[in-house]
């Protein structure tokens, strides 16, 4: 599942645990790798195309993102960034959202973003087209709200939504099908998410990856994109009539509900 983001760079998905990304950017020569949960796999990917490991990519501190680092750098020297908020093992560049980073061996930039919600400290990386947002948004999802608050994940997500239309989104799960059951229940009328669903069950029945997504398409489809459209808005309200229709108070309904689903919410306000 390897794709050329330009004639130099090529990006790939390398799978572990169950439903883990851990993304790779490679030149041939030298490789970038975000979130390492686990060494293994990542090392015989790299053993395999003869790549040094320069650069590692943090955004949280939660182990799946961040197990292998030990291990990695008993076989390389890696330059690692992540979170100046979140003291983790190994990171020897601590960055703050709003920071720019230069990756000489890929001559890439990185803007820092801030995703604080999933976890205290969350951050994304964004180069041109290009966001890896570790578990801030996920293919009609969005991260569970671990650490921070509803109105931080949810400025997050507004981040996220005013990068350009067609930033390719790499999260770091593969939650998309069972994502899309909860999306079709919050909004079964939506033809937009009817058809992605047909498309992501034939994509799963052939063990393909769901990720990236397209931004353009998960405004479409991510009912956590969608608290300030109508059409969402209408059919909350005609479900439970007391709804309040404000998008963050939305919001936090939504992701309160998806905890618990196939349960109902249920509100005591
Ligand atoms: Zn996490």
């Amino acid at each position: 599942m390897a794709t050329n983001i330009n004639s130099s760079l090529r990006i790939h998905g390398i799978p572990a645990f169950q439903d883990n990304y851990i993304w790779a950017i490679d030149n041939g020569q030298y490789a970038l790798v975000v979130d390492p949960g686990d060494a293994k796999p990542v090392i015989d990917y790299l053993k395999r195309l003869h790549l040094n490991l320069s650069t590692i990519l943090i955004t949280h501190h939660h182990g799946d993102h961040t197990g292998g680092i030990e291990e990695l750098t008993q076989y390389f020297a890696p330059t690692i960034y992540g979170p100046d908020k979140e003291h983790i093992k190994g990171v020897n560049v601590s960055v703050n959202p709003h920071d720019s980073i230069h990756i000489p061996q890929l001559d890439l930039n990185f803007t820092i973003l801030d995703f604080a919600g999933h976890t205290k400290g969350h951050i994304g990386y964004y180069t041109e087209g290009i966001l890896f947002c570790g578990d801030t948004l996920f293919s009609a999802g969005c991260g569970r709200i671990f650490e921070g608050s509803a109105a931080e994940l949810f400025s997050a997500l507004n981040t996220i939504k005013q990068l350009p239309q067609d930033t390719q989104i790499y999260c770091a799960h593969e939650y998309t099908q069972n994502n899309l059951q909860f999306a079709l229940e919050v909004e079964p009328n939506n033809s937009a998410l009817q058809h992605y669903a047909k498309h992501v069950d034939e994509l799963r029945f052939n063990k393909h990856a769901t990720i990236p997504t397209l931004l353009s398409q998960e405004l479409l489809i991510n009912p956590f994109l969608r608290t300030d459209q109508e059409s969402l808005q209408q059919a909350l309200q005609q479900r439970f009539s007391e709804i309040d229709t404000d998008p963050l108070a939305l919001f936090t309904f939504l992701r309160e509900w998806k905890n618990i689903y196939p349960s109902l919410p249920i509100r005591n306000k």
